[in-house]
């Protein structure tokens, strides 16, 4: 099943068969943001990682648009007033390998559709992959991971990531943007790890 979700003959959500490449009919009907504390997501890891994954593929760019619309939707209903989108990023060579950050392009349609600017705020430096090590010191983040490129002009800001597993990745932007003067981050991911459905 992963397989041919890969390939997009299957819904990368629900396995069901697709007409189209992206996601089936009826798991697009079912959209619909959820919200908790200062974050909006999809739902639950067990139920959105196949999409999660198919989004780190070429083939995963047709999952953007209907993911990241719904998200939008999520936070113009939060009343959060954001002012500008930005991406949790990935390492410059992780990038070069997909030729995309997954994160940035959900960001950059969010922002489209809140017809907010979208700013290339954030670098990430090299640190060995978060899945090997375990939970606890996942949850703590070594501090300067995340550095500005840029001093940010807006105050209320979304941060924009594939998973929120536990929360560490978006407290560290957090600190890193209230540092230079934000003084709201909010999140929109699509899976939580935590299921909270
Ligand atoms: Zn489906």
């Amino acid at each position: 099943m992963e397989f041919e979700a890969l390939l997009g003959a299957r819904c990368p959500v629900c396995g069901g068969g697709l007409y189209a490449p992206g996601i089936c009919r009826s798991c697009r009907k079912r959209l619909r943001a959820k919200r908790w504390q200062n974050l909006v997501y999809l739902g639950g890891y067990r139920r959105w990682r196949g999409a999660v994954r198919a989004l780190k593929f070429k083939g995963g760019r047709r999952l953007v648009a209907p993911l990241a619309d719904a998200l939008a939707e999520g936070v113009r209903a939060s009343g959060w007033n954001v002012e500008a989108v930005t991406a949790v990023p990935t390492t410059w060579w992780r990038a070069l390998l997909r030729g995309y950050n997954p994160a940035e392009l959900l960001a950059r349609r969010i922002a489209e559709r809140l017809e907010l600017p979208f700013v290339r705020l954030l670098a990430r430096r090299y640190t060995p992959s978060q899945t090997r090590r375990r939970r606890d010191e996942r949850a703590r983040m070594k501090a300067g991971t995340f550095f500005l490129l840029r001093e940010p002009e807006h105050r209320r800001w979304l941060l924009v990531d594939d998973v929120w597993t536990t929360g560490a990745t978006f407290r560290a932007v957090e600190r890193v943007l209230r540092a230079a003067g934000a003084e709201a981050v909010y999140g929109a991911v699509i899976a939580a790890r935590e299921e909270r459905d």
